[in-house]
């Protein structure tokens, strides 16, 4: 019979991986809160008509969706995002009415694009949402708390930022409007994509990868010049606590975002180290959605990071034999069916003991060479072995694989001391 695949752009994460994901996800998770972010959860199944009403216009949502009808014969849809579901969620539990709350979640997102190195159908975001703040500050605190978790993620050489303004509603009408003039002569050098591009959302022309239309985008009018007075006020203030708090920006007028809602402040953090899939972390504000979704006004701002690119960025700075060798600290050698029994009982007195300690039981019936090589590579500091004389005695021997010393044979009180005051004092 032939094997079941995974679904196109659906990966696994296996266990080798996931260690850079937990590594990444407990930095940034603690990092948020260093800030004083609070977690939410929401489904990752919405009725189809939160994205419409939110990005009608984007590609994501005309093209990008994963829509079903449930057996109910309701429209629902996979998140392609989680930004109109985190405002749902807010409007619906009453969030927006009380304070002025910084959230940050994390999770799968769901879009049909054509896989490829840092693009997949189910990927995952971490983001942060802030509600209820109008100034630029907050702007500059998303931005500072995203260079902090480059740091300490130690990627901060890797990555670079780039700001924008894309001003209000009228902005980006007159905008457009100029920018279509600017092409309308120089249609005949245009390909279909373009073409189409112009013609479905015409900002989107502005970040696109071909080179011939970024040399043709010279000449062409620049956003910046749009600017209504408040949308330029805001930004020049973002600029001046960047300036003030030392973080390094590029303003590049050309920087839109793929989705409706955005306004004012749009940002990006990009890398030259991943190709074409060059954007790790892309925020802005939108400060007409929340009303769009049925609450009273409320400003609002926000980003996400792509935690494939992210993950792809952290793989290349360090190497996860280090990771690696954090999981296991001991490892149960056994010979034997009395054996093995023997040693899950000591391991569960053990972990009574010490619940932060990584202990494995090898239950199969290989050689002690065997057994040893799979204790190295499981990165233990000490095996911890069960022959049939150290059953008679009612003791374990235990030989530290990192250290020259000789085997030591002790009885399991001094044996939990011994790994206490090794685990415990390099902790
Ligand atoms: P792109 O131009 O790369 O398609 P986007 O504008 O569609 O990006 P956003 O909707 O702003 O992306 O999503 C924020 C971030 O999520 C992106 O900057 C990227 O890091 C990541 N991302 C988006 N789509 C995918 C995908 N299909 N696979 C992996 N990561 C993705
Ligand atoms: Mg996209």
């Amino acid at each position: 019979m032939a094997k079941i695949k995974s679904v196109r752009g659906m990966n696994d994460i296996p266990p080798e991986q996931t260690l850079y994901w937990r590594y990444a996800e407990e930095i940034i998770s603690s990092t948020f809160s260093s800030y004083g972010y609070q977690e939410i959860r929401f489904p990752i199944v919405e009725s189809t008509e939160l994205f419409h009403r939110s990005n009608q216009a984007s590609d994501m949502v005309s093209k990008e969706m994963y829509t079903f009808e449930d057996k109910g014969g309701d429209s629902l849809s996979l998140r392609p995002e989680g930004t109109a579901s985190c405002v749902r969620a807010c409007i619906e539990n009453n969030l927006l009415r009380v304070d002025t709350p910084r959230l940050w979640y994390n999770g799968p997102m769901f879009r049909y694009e054509r896989p490829q190195k840092g693009r997949s159908r189910q990927f995952h975001q971490s983001s942060v949402e802030v509600f209820g703040v109008e100034g630029s500050e907050i702007d500059a605190e998303i931005i500072r708390l995203s260079s902090r978790l480059w740091k300490r993620l130690g990627i901060e050489d890797k990555v670079y930022l780039e700001i924008n303004s894309i001003g209000n509603e009228d902005t980006r009408l007159r905008y457009t409007e100029d920018l279509l003039k600017f092409f309308e002569p120089l249609k005949g050098q245009l390909d279909d994509d373009i073409l189409k591009k112009l013609n479905d959302n015409p900002l989107r022309v502005l970040d696109s990868k071909s080179e011939k239309i970024q040399s043709l985008l010279e000449g062409a009018p620049k956003i910046s010049d749009y600017l209504d007075e408040d949308s330029e006020t805001h930004f020049k203030k973002l600029i001046k606590i960047l300036d003030l708090l030392g973080i390094s920006y590029d303003v590049n007028t050309k920087l839109v975002r793929g989705l409706d809602y955005y306004n004012k402040t749009v940002f990006e953090w990009k890398t030259n180290s991943l190709g074409s899939q060059d954007t790790v972390c892309a925020g802005g504000r939108y400060d007409n959605l929340i009303e769009e979704l049925g609450a009273k006004p409320c400003p609002a701002i926000g980003f996400s990071i792509g935690m494939e690119r992210l993950i792809l960025l952290i793989k290349e700075t360090i190497d996860n034999k280090y990771l690696q060798n954090q999981s296991i600290d001991c490892f149960f050698v056994c010979f034997g069916e009395k054996s093995i029994l023997q040693a899950m009982m000591y391991a569960e007195q053990i972990r009574d003991r010490i619940p932060s300690l990584n202990l494995k039981v090898n239950l199969g019936s290989e050689s002690a060479g065997s057994q040893f090589k799979k204790a190295d590579k499981s990165g233990a500091r000490f095996a911890l072995i069960l022959g049939d004389s150290e059953l008679d005695d009612r003791v374990v021997s235990c030989k530290d694989l990192r250290e020259k010393s000789e085997q030591e044979t002790m009885d399991l009180e001094s044996l939990i001391n011994k790994i206490e005051n090794t685990f415990i004092k390099e902790r």
